[in-house]
């Protein structure tokens, strides 16, 4: 079981995560206002931070910075979630610290095995996985097609 903390501002979203999570026996937290997101990590000591990067407020780019630079939080394993994969997005992401990005919609099975990941990675083993072209993390789908997420899909 692990702490999780969830930054995200869409509602159906915190649910949709906590729920899987719960699933998988863990204990989410949401904080929907990223300004809060700092302080609600810091008081909740969470074994990894999942964060959207379309926040209003404080961005999830930002966000994962602000973690990164924080003493009690730099070692905290991030995996950020957007709806927009740009090119060049993933990388942006990798930079500011996150060590793995799954691209909205989510595909259940990958959120969970990223999830699953992070846990047992930390961050401290971020730079073989951004080198590792076989990292599921590197798979960037650019559009909405059906490929990996289709037959994952209940
Ligand atoms: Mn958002």
């Amino acid at each position: 079981m692990a702490r999780i903390l969830i930054v995200e501002d869409n509602a159906l979203n915190i649910k949709l995560f906590c729920d899987l999570l719960a699933a998988h026996g863990h204990e989410p937290e949401a904080v929907t206002d990223s300004r809060n997101a700092l302080d609600a990590a810091r008081a909740f000591d969470p074994d990894l931070v999942i964060t959207d990067i379309q926040l209003p407020h404080v961005s999830g780019l930002d966000l994962i910075r602000l973690i990164r630079k924080d003493e009690e939080l730099a070692k905290v394993p991030i995996m950020a979630v957007t709806a927009y994969s740009a090119r060049g997005d993933e990388e942006r992401i990798r930079a500011a610290g996150a060590q793995a990005y799954v691209s909205k919609p989510i595909s259940v099975m990958k959120f969970a095995q990223t999830v699953d990941e992070l846990l047992q990675d930390g961050a401290e083993k971020d730079a073989p996985e951004i080198d590792n072209p076989e990292s599921q993390a590197n798979q960037v789908n650019d559009g909405p097609g059906p490929d990996e997420a289709g037959g994952e899909e209940a």
